[in-house]
C-alpha cells in the first residue's frame, strides 16, 4: 500500500521495483488528492510496473456520522474515490467500518453504513467495481454490523485485516470471521500487533501465529489478493514479503 504521507507516484515507483505483484491504492491525503492527482501519470507508472490495482479508500470519511447530511457529504467523496480507484484500473473498493458513537445501537450503525453502501455499490457496479467492508476491531458489535450490513447490501464483499482481528480480543480473531463471513472474501491485510494497538508491525513483530492464519486461509482455498499493510522501514516490508511468501510455500 502506498504511504499516504509520501507522493503516489514516488510509492509506485518504489512498490514497482520491489517485485510486488499489486499496489492497494489508498486514495488517503496529504499523498492522494483525487482532485488533483494525475490519473493518466498514474496510469502510465502502473503499466511500465505491469502493477495491479486494489481500490482503498481513506478512513477517515464521517458514514458512522448520526446526522444524514453529513453522510450525504461523505458518500460524495466516496463516489469520487472509487471513481478515481477504477480509472486507474481497480475492480473493488474498501469501506472502514469504525466504532459507532456512544448512544448509538448495531441497529442504527447498520442503517447510517447501508445508506452509504447501498448508493456507493450501485455507483460501483455501474464501473464494474465491487464494494468491499474493512472491519476495524475484533469485538463482537462488528460481527453483528457485518451480517447486518450483508443482508442489507447483498452485493458487498467482505475485507479481512488480521491486524484488526487481533484487537479489543482474547487471541485472534481470524478464525471467526473466516467462519461467518468466507464465502463473501474479497481481499486481505495483513500486519502484526501485540494485541494493544494497530501497529503495523512487520509479521513476526507482534504475536500473531502466522503459520496459523496460513493455516486457515489454505483450508478456506483463499487465493485472493494479499496486502502487507506495514507501516515501518521499508526494509521490513520486503522482509515480510520474503517471509510470507516461504511461509505461503511451505504449508500445504
Ligand atoms: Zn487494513
Amino acid at each position: 500500500m502506498n504511504n499516504p504521507g509520501n507522493s503516489l507516484y514516488s510509492e509506485i515507483e518504489w512498490i514497482g521495483k520491489n517485485g510486488f505483484d499489486f499496489i492497494d491504492i489508498t486514495t488517503e491525503l496529504p499523498g492522494v488528492d483525487i482532485e488533483k492527482i494525475n490519473v493518466g501519470k498514474v496510469k502510465s507508472l502502473l503499466k511500465k510496473y505491469k502493477l495491479g490495482v486494489v481500490g482503498h479508500t481513506a478512513w477517515y470519511h464521517a458514514f458512522r456520522d448520526p446526522q444524514r447530511l453529513v453522510r450525504e457529504a461523505a458518500t460524495k467523496v466516496l463516489k469520487k474515490e472509487i471513481q478515481f480507484l477504477g480509472r486507474v484500473g481497480s475492480k473493488n473498493a474498501n469501506v472502514h467500518l469504525m466504532p459507532l458513537y456512544r448512544f448509538f445501537s448495531v441497529k442504527d450503525g447498520i442503517k447510517f453504513y447501508s445508506d452509504v453502501l447501498k448508493e456507493a455499490s450501485k455507483f460501483a457496479r455501474k464501473l464494474g467495481m465491487v464494494m468491499m467492508v474493512e472491519h476495524i476491531a475484533g469485538s463482537r458489535s462488528q460481527f453483528d454490523l457485518l451480517q447486518g450490513l450483508f443482508k442489507k447490501v447483498p452485493d458487498l464483499k467482505f475485507h479481512l485485516d488480521v491486524g484488526h482481528a487481533n484487537l479489543e480480543t482474547k487471541g485472534n480473531k481470524t478464525k471467526e470471521f473466516l467462519r461467518k463471513f468466507s464465502k463473501k472474501l474479497e481481499h486481505i491485510h495483513m500486519s502484526d500487533n501485540d494485541g494493544t494497538d494497530d501497529q503495523h508491525l512487520p509479521l513476526g513483530a507482534g504475536n500473531i501465529n502466522w503459520k496459523g492464519i496460513v493455516n486457515l486461509l489454505k483450508k478456506y482455498k483463499y487465493d485472493g489478493t494479499i496486502t502487507l499493510e506495514i507501516f515501518s522501514k521499508k526494509s521490513h516490508l520486503i522482509n515480510s514479503k520474503n517471509k510470507f511468501k516461504k511461509l505461503w510455500k511451505s504449508v500445504r
